[in-house]
Formats: structure tokens, sequence, C-alpha cells
């Protein structure tokens, strides 16, 4: 029996196998060979075990992620079987005498050069695909290939670290935890399987080796550790553990329907954080007031392209229909950092969290942008829709945003499509920036919602996603209170709401100083609706 200890991220207890994902560390040198016909061969086998694989996740995804999703590992098999892709590696190895992995290399940066200069947008998707596929041959022909994501019975996930496009990828059925060597609680892997409710324990360090892969494990999230080839005694303990956490959570269940009230008799909102449309039933199960926060952008990590928008519309849609007139904040794109889309390739930056991200993104290319708020618009006939603006600094990025949603309005007018006229616009304050000039922002929206995660990560110039910073990263320190305080004045004094939905708001240990703040509304991962709810009724 071995015990790791880590960071605790998402509390509960999982036991079950451990399924170790990790992300390999290649290095694809160049060599000039002389058994050419080595290489070639090496590059067909790889090439046919690469088809193999792909067919057989195929069969797999197509189950779960419905058949339109999955194709995109047709097209991808396509792509290996393509007398161009072929033709210029076999051309490598041939003429160059280089090595077959060098050659896949080569290949994978001039096709996706070549399809970048392409200013179609379905062409611009086969980068993505150009790349995974090369992936996978290098994987193959470094032999590191232990590259399945579906290990075919529930298990706890262990890596070297997910990244959130990792987490969107497994087959959820599947997991019954993450456990991590490094991460942050901040990143939003961990965001994730928080809003997922999937017991997560992060920075269990180095020796947690793939040498325990398929090793039983029990991951403790309310302690945070993990304990692999737990002996029987330990075993059993846990296994009372889980039950009485269980129990615990059912006793929670009892304040479902009541409200969130402290003693002196103020009244908080408490909304869920959501990623997908599936969180909602989450949310609904604990009871939640509203959704205060849908990260949009996970819409779009999990599409192999950019979502349509009728696409977008059912989700938009459908999540507003569940929460029949509950409050649905949903927040537009969020992309940049760690959240990545494999077709969105900016341009390698040198502070990505300092780069073209969130809001800039979307007035930088206006056609993205307003295909996702003619979604939202449209949608919002069928419930309670706001909408939340992100990584605000400024009044005039408010006001271009109202100009094309002007546009988009008009639009739908001239087309006949309804939409709702009660809206609320918010913005995040997720900057010092925003907070500082909070008292002219509030004249142009309805709400403001504090983006906790970022906003600390900026006042305090520590990477949020550093765990060497971790220490460090804390939204105790008194200058992102003072931030929180100046905001929550700001808006007061020009009449409108102020929430707070980043991770701090499901920080315990801060209910009574938010609310002595003022602070309207807390919006937490779902299954901390009902903690929260707990700890508000206990407050003065
Ligand atoms: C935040 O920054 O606190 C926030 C809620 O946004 P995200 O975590 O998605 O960056
Ligand atoms: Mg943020």
């Amino acid at each position: 029996m071995v015990t790791f200890k880590g960071t605790k991220v998402v509390s509960g207890i999982a036991i079950g196998r451990l399924f170790v994902y990790m992300h390999p560390d290649r290095q694809i040198s160049r060599a000039t060979v002389e058994d050419t016909q080595a290489q070639l061969e090496a590059f067909h086998e790889a090439r046919l075990k690469a088809v193999e694989q792909l067919e057989a996740i195929y069969e797999s995804s197509a189950a779960y992620l419905g058949e339109q999703s999955a194709s995109i590992f047709v097209a991808q098999e396509m792509l290996l079987e393509d007398a161009q892709y072929i033709g210029y590696v076999e051309k490598q190895i041939k003429e160059n005498n280089y090595n077959a992995a060098y050659s896949v290399a080569l290949a994978s940066d001039e096709f996706s050069r070549l399809f970048t200069s392409i200013e179609d947008k379905y062409m611009q998707s086969h980068i993505a695909d150009v790349k995974d596929v090369s992936e996978r041959l290098l994987r193959i022909l470094c032999g590191l290939e232990s590259e399945t994501t579906d290990p075919g019975e529930p298990c706890i996930f262990a890596s070297d670290d997910f990244n959130a496009g990792d987490i969107v990828q497994f087959n959820r059925e599947n997991v019954l935890g993450f456990a991590t060597m490094f991460g942050s609680p901040v990143s939003h892997a961990s965001i994730l399987a928080g809003t997922m409710g999937l017991p997560s324990v992060i920075g269990l360090g180095q020796e947690m080796l793939s040498i325990y892969d398929g090793h039983m494990a029990i991951l403790n999230g309310i302690k945070g550790e993990l304990i692999i080839d737990p002996d029987k005694r330990t075993l059993e303990r846990m296994k009372r553990k889980q039950k009485d956490y269980e129990e615990q959570q059912r006793m929670l269940l009892l304040l479902k329907g009541k409200n969130n009230v402290t003693k002196s008799g103020r009244y908080i909102n408490v909304y869920a954080n959501i990623g997908n449309a599936e969180g909602v039933e989450t949310a609904l199960l604990y009871d939640a007031g509203g959704i205060g926060l849908f990260r949009s952008e996970f819409i779009y990590m999990e599409s192999p392209t950019y979502p349509s928008e009728d696409e977008q519309f059912m989700i938009y849609k459908e999540v507003l229909e569940k929460m029949r007139g509950r409050k649905v904040i949903i927040r537009t794109l969020d992309l940049g950092t760690d959240k990545q889309a494999s077709y969105f390739r900016p341009e390698k930056e040198v502070n990505p969290a300092l780069g073209y991200r969130a809001i800039r993104i979307s007035l930088a290319q206006p056609g993205i942008f307003k295909t996702q708020l003619r979604a939202l618009y449209r949608a919002s006939v069928y419930g309670n829709l706001d909408i939340l603006f992100p990584l605000i600094i400024s009044v005039d990025e408010v006001l271009a945003i109202k100009k094309l949603i002007r546009e988009v309005k008009d639009e739908l007018d001239s087309e006949k499509t309804e939409y709702s006229s009660d809206i609320r616009l918010g913005i995040m304050i997720e900057t010092p920036a925003a907070v500082m000039i909070s008292d002219k922002l509030a004249k142009h929206v309805d709400f403001f919602s504090i983006g906790t995660n970022d906003l600390t990560q900026y006042t305090l110039a520590i990477d949020r996603q550093n765990p060497k910073l971790e220490t460090y990263f804390t939204t105790m320190h008194p200058a992102v209170y003072k931030m929180i305080e100046i905001t929550v004045e700001n808006a007061h004094k020009a009449g409108i709401t102020v929430d707070i939905c980043g991770e701090a708001a499901a920080d315990l240990s801060h209910t009574a100083d938010y609310i002595n703040l003022g602070i309207d509304a807390l919006s937490v991962a779902p299954n901390m609706v009902l903690p929260l709810r707990k700890k508000i009724r206990e407050c003065d």
C-alpha cells in the first residue's frame, strides 16, 4: 500500500482501478538513414495501426458522442489514406534519407501551413485533423502509443496534469475521479472536474508514475490523498467513509427547497456554474436558483470546428427550457490560455494569459461573435436569459459589444425572428482595470459578475495555473478583498447587482465576508450549492 498526498480540489471518495493517462514527452530528432526501405515500412506499418485505432475510437465514441461528432475520426482515417500526405512523407524518406518520424513531423507542419493559407473555414478545420493524425503516427513510431482515453470500465483517471481539452474527450461514464502529479485548483481542468462533481486531487507528486496503471486505488477528495493497493482494512474503512460521505450528501439534500437566508434575514441567490447542457441536470438536482455562469467556451472545445449558430441555439434553448424560468447567465466565448479548441490555433504568445483571449477574440472576429449572439438572442424566448461578457477592461469594449448586439437585433427584426426584450447584459469583473473603472462601467451594464480566479491572478500577478505558486495564489489577500469591495460599492451606487462566480464563491470560509460586503449572488459548482446554502443559513 502506498499513499500520496496532494491538494484536494473536489470533495468525495472514489474507489476503483487507476487508469494512467500520460502526456508523452517525445522529441523528434532528424536522422539521416541508410536503410530507407526500413523507414518506409515503419511508416506504412504505423499508418495501418493508426487506421485500426481510429476505427476502434469511432466505434466506441459514436455510441455516446453521436455519429456526427464521431465523424471527425472518419475524416482523420481518410487523411491516412490521402495520396498527397503519404507521397509527401515517402518523398522525405526516399529523397532526403530522413527517418520516418521526422518525415511525418515535416508533413504535419507542411500540410498545416497549406491549410492555414486557405481562407476557407472548412479547410481550416483540417489543420487540427492533420496535427492529430500526425501526432498519432508519431506516438506509434516513437513507441508511445498507450493513448486510449477510455479504460472500458469506471476508473480513477490519473495523469501528470490534465488540461480542459483532455477532460471533455473522456467517456464520462467511466471516470470516477481525477488524480494528478501537478495541476492547479483554479485551472480549467479542475473547474471542469468540479462542475462534473467528480472527486479530484492534484499535486500528488512525480512518484505517482505509470507503474501503477491498473492498480486498485482510493482517491480521497475530502483529505487530498491517493492510496494505491490499499490493504483490506483500509479498503473497508474507506468504503465506510464513502458511505458516510454519501449519507452526508443525502442530509444536504434535505435543504432542497429551502431558502438561502441568513439568520438575520438576508437573502442571497445561489446559482450553479456549468460548462455544457448536461450540467443543468446536476444544477437542478442540487436545487440551484439558476445558472450563474455557463462557460460557453466548452461548447467550442467539445466541437470539431466552430459550432454553428443552429448548434449553439439548440444547446442554449435546451438549457433555458430545462431551467424552467430560473435565471440562466450565459457567458460568451472565453477561449485562450488553458482553454483551447483544436481548430483554434492562435499564434504562439509569450504571455497567453495577457494575450489574445476572451472578449478580445470576439471583438477581433465579429463573425464568430455575432454567430454566438444570434444563437443566444434566438434562444432567449425559451427562458430567463442574461448574457455575460468576459475579461472586460474598458467602456469602449462594452460600447463595441452593444453595437454588435444592435446589429444582431436589427437582423433578427428584419427576419421577423423573435427574441426576449428582458435580456440583462453583464460583464465579468476579473481585471484590476475593470475594478478601477467599475463606477463608469456600471452605467453601461445591468450587472457585474466577479471572476475571482482571474481577478486574483491579475491583481497579485500570480499565474493561476502554476502549481509552484499555489501558496501565493490566495483570494484571502487584502488586495483581492479590496477589489471586491470597490466593485460592490460602485455596482450598488449605480443600482446594479453583483455576483461572484469564481471558485472563491464556493470557499465557505469567505461566505460571511462576502455577505458583509453586500454580494447579491454566489455561483458555484453544482455540488457546492447545498453546502453553501447550509453555510448561508448559519451566518448571522
Ligand atoms: C474567473 O476568472 O473567476 C472566472 C469565473 O472565469 P474562468 O475561471 O472561466 O476564467
Ligand atoms: Mg476568468
